[in-house]
């Protein structure tokens, strides 16, 4: 018998017979006598239409009250799914994220979770009933206003309830059977890796692999959360995130990643002086927008080029920003592209080992797709291309790093 926190994602609930369907599941594991906590999404398509319905209102809405509409999404299939345990003769309690005690800083749209209070659930589980928890939200511990953790968010609600409750295993079930050497629904020879560890994970997430959310796998290192991604459709082992000491052999490359989520803005002919730099990203940085990728050129005549990716929902605010800025600097121009995408390969194995970068560019430039941005740290290799060439960028990579096989290139055969 042991706790177990499972979270079922927007597709896996996305409509009436998939709820009855996990409440099935869920009934399977109540059986054999565990005690269950249930994290849901909003089923697959309510968030967006709720975000569309606020920006009908107003194009910039109040952030306190998104959160209040966006929480709705995840209140109603907390209630749904309790009603049909109920009937399968299940003795569960839903609770929002203010009665699950899921304690937040007040950043509308993005708050972190400070604490969970875990005496209620504690109590209803011992009480014999399953918990069902409202994902993507909790409370703001000062004022109780409603809040909500970003998109994706019911992954770090699953992680961060599963790291307070000491659970045996944090399940997160979703479309695709686990996390797959890259996007199964781009290439669909990826194959599905039996362990990822938590560093390779996080650049997975952060790169843009969007099955597991960023935050939720940040919490899951930091309080040693077993982690276990797998389908909600069938009942095969997916993949288990863990420690790096745990994983059995080390693979050059373990994924590739894309990004379609960030743009691209350029300051030409900025002076090649110091302080320019502090002065053209201060404002960006106050504003809340976080850069992602930078490059300045070497100057000539005094003066260089800036050029630095933010997220898509930000480029109008940061480009505003900028063209504010530029002019008081003595900047000459600043030039904005939204057709971008970040492709990414990610491995622990290409730690200290040369080649990997060079193969990478020979790919691209095989596929004749010319690389606009470079950005590199110890486990990753990102190369900003024009958007239109993701999909083949992803295949060729993929390939060239024989990832669709069982066997992938291990780190020692790296030249
Ligand atoms: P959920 O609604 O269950 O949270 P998401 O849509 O957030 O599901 O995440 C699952 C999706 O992530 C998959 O359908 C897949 O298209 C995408 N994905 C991107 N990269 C990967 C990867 N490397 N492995 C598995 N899925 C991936
Ligand atoms: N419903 C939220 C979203 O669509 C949270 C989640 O599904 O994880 O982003
Ligand atoms: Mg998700």
């Amino acid at each position: 018998m042991a706790l177990i926190v499972q979270k079922y994602g927007g597709t896996s609930v996305g409509t009436i017979e998939r709820i009855k369907n996990v409440a099935a599941k869920v009934k399977s594991y109540v059986d054999q006598g565990h005690h269950m906590v249930v994290v849901l999404s909003a089923m697959a398509g309510v968030t967006n239409s709720l975000i569309e319905l606020a920006h009908q209102i107003s194009p910039d809405p109040d952030p306190r009250e998104l959160d209040v509409l966006m929480a709705t999404g995840e209140q109603q299939s907390v209630a749904l799914f309790g009603m049909a345990a109920r009937d399968l003769g299940m003795t569960a309690r839903s609770l929002l994220g203010f009665q699950a005690a899921i304690l937040t800083d007040r950043m509308f749209g993005r708050a972190r979770i400070n604490h969970i209070a875990t005496e209620r659930i504690r109590d209803l589980l011992t009480r014999g009933r399953v918990v069902v928890v409202a994902g993507f939200q909790g409370v703001d511990e000062d004022t109780g206003d409603v809040t909500t953790l970003g998109r994706g968010g019911s992954d770090t609600s699953a992680v961060a309830l599963a790291g307070a409750l000491n659970a045996e295993v944090c399940e997160i079930y979703t479309d695709v059977e686990g996390v797959f050497t890259t996007d199964p629904n781009v290439v669909p020879a990826a194959r599905k890796l039996k362990q990822i560890c938590y560093e390779e994970m996080l650049e997975m997430a952060s790169l843009g692999a969007k099955v597991l959310d960023i935050r939720s796998v940040a919490l899951a290192a930091k309080f040693g959360v077993k982690v276990h991604v797998r389908s909600t459709f069938t009942d095969r082992e997916g993949t288990m995130v863990v420690p790096e000491t745990h994983i059995d052999e080390k693979l050059m490359v373990s994924g590739v990643a894309y990004n379609k989520n960030e743009a691209r803005i350029k300051v030409l002919g900025v002076p090649d002086q110091p302080g320019v730099a502090m002065k053209l990203f201060t404002p960006i940085s106050q504003a809340g927008i976080v850069i992602d990728v930078i490059i300045q050129n070497t100057s000539a005549d005094g003066a260089t080029d800036l050029t630095f990716t933010v997220p898509k929902t930000d480029f109008d605010r940061a480009m505003g920003l900028i063209k504010e800025i530029a002019p008081q600097i003595g900047a000459r121009d600043v030039k904005g592209d939204t057709n971008i995408a970040k492709v990414s390969i990610i491995g622990i194995g290409m730690r200290n080992h040369a080649g990997v970068a060079t193969k990478m560019f020979t790919t691209l430039a095989r596929e004749n797709i010319n690389i606009q941005m470079i950005n590199t740290s110890e486990i990753k290799i990102s190369c900003v291309i024009d958007e239109k060439y993701t999909e083949l960028a992803v295949r060729a990579l993929h390939d060239a790093f024989g990832l669709a096989e069982e066997s992938a290139p291990a780190a020692e055969e790296v030249a």
